[in-house]
């Protein structure tokens, strides 16, 4: 039985928090010392004794919980959950009523109001991500409330909360039939092998649909086109769709060759006509640079961290270096998307990294298009931090 405690939070965040901000920080309790077990419902008040919300306690990298609802008489229940998900279900209504596009984000954590909890549709199939091991203790009412509420051919999870808030390898596979992987998902008509019970990813990343169909439909035609950080190749298999001449995927990771070569193929495009190398991508741009090779189109979508056995890479602190090693080997009046999931820096900041690094080379530019969080990745005004994704589309002038 879960308890509702009451807590005290601070006035500083308390003020933040009546304005909508949906996230318990850390420091916002008043008092240190209080004891919450994980899935404890919060009664938050502030020091004035003010009612803010009800929230739940659940400790996550971001914060110790969410606030579920600005009733005090609200109830957390199945018919709590339901409501929250038919409402996410409307917002997503032109994408399950698009016969092209069978992936997408149903419910996106706070954005939906039920922050800690990501879900996702992939044709016919639910993949639940919890993020705390606090809104992982509510799993019985939410499964149900969505087994209500949507028809569904299979529910899979994903558990996003061992000690580095890093997900659990387990047997994924909740409710319904099992699926037969890979699955095969559309995107705008472009065709995706998906894995749902096979570790933390699912073999593509929902929140770049239209920056796939924007490299596939505009700047793709006849281009030389580098994808680095390529992960499986769908920014390849677009640019391939879209008449590139020649596309590079480069990913450090052994398994990208194959799940690449699996993603062209089942676009029936010929794998071999296009070259995927298993190399750390500074290398590859030492070699490219050496070798005189340039391309007309560069996509750059590193992650916001992370660790080789020759170096670490962090997105705020690398993104400069990063551009301007690729505009060295990108060709006068070339195109580079420039994107960045980190939610440490904001646009503008993301701009100043471009602007720095065009000018350290000695390069003009102009920004062609530019692109945040997909509308099924909902988020919310009063909190910012939620809207990570950026990609700056910039041809260059050598
Ligand atoms: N752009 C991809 C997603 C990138 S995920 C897509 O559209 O699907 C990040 C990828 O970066 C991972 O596959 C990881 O293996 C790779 N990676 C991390 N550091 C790298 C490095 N230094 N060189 C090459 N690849 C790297």
């Amino acid at each position: 039985m879960t308890k509702l405690q009451n807590i005290i939070i601070k006035q500083k965040y308390a003020a933040k928090m009546q304005k909508d901000y949906p996230l318990i920080e850390k420091d916002a309790v008043v008092d240190k010392k209080l004891k919450l077990t994980e899935g404890d419902l919060l009664r938050l008040m502030d020091e004035q004794n003010k009612f803010i919300g009800i929230g739940y306690y659940g400790s996550q990298n971001k914060g110790i919980g969410w606030v579920l609802s600005r009733k005090a008489n609200e109830k957390i229940n199945v018919a709590f959950f339901a409501n929250k998900i038919e409402t996410a279900i409307t917002h997503r209504k032109a994408l399950f009523e698009d016969p092209e596009t069978t992936a997408f984000r149903v419910v996106n954590g706070e954005g939906d109001g039920l922050g800690g909890i990501i879900i996702d549709y992939y044709d016919g199939y639910y993949v639940i991500q919890w993020y705390s091991e606090g809104i992982y203790s509510f799993r019985e009412d939410i499964i149900k409330a969505l087994e209500q509420t949507v028809e569904y051919k299979g529910i899979y999870q994903k558990k996003r909360f061992d000690d580095k808030g890093k997900y659990i390898e387990e047997d994924d596979f909740v409710t319904g039939e099992r699926g037969t992987f890979p699955l095969i998902i559309k995107e705008n008509g472009v065709k995706f092998a998906v894995y749902l019970n096979d570790g933390a990813m699912t073999g593509i990343f929902l929140d770049q649909r239209e920056v796939r169909q924007a490299i596939r439909k505009r700047y793709s035609n006849g281009a030389e086109m580098l994808n680095t950080f390529s992960y499986t190749g769908a920014f390849s298999v677009n640019a391939a769709l879209g008449g590139a001449r020649m596309t590079t995927s480069v990913d450090v990771a052994n398994r990208s060759r194959a799940k690449t070569n699996e993603q062209f193929a089942v676009n029936n495009i010929d794998y071999e006509t296009q070259q995927i190398v298993v190399e750390d991508v500074f290398q590859y741009f030492k070699y490219a640079a050496r070798k005189g090779r340039l391309f007309d189109l560069v996509v750059l979508d590193p992650p916001s961290f992370a660790k080789t056995k020759k170096r670490t890479f962090s997105a705020a602190k690398d993104y400069t270096e990063l551009l301007k090693e690729t505009i060295a080997i990108t060709k006068d009046e070339g195109v580079i998307v420039a994107s960045t999931n980190s939610s440490a820096f904001n646009m503008r900041r993301f701009k100043q990294f471009i602007q720095t690094a065009c000018k350290e080379t000695q390069t003009s530019y102009s920004i062609l298009e530019e692109y945040s969080l997909p509308s099924d990745f909902r988020t919310l005004r009063s909190f910012p931090e939620g809207d990570y994704l950026k990609v700056v589309f910039i041809r260059i002038k050598k």
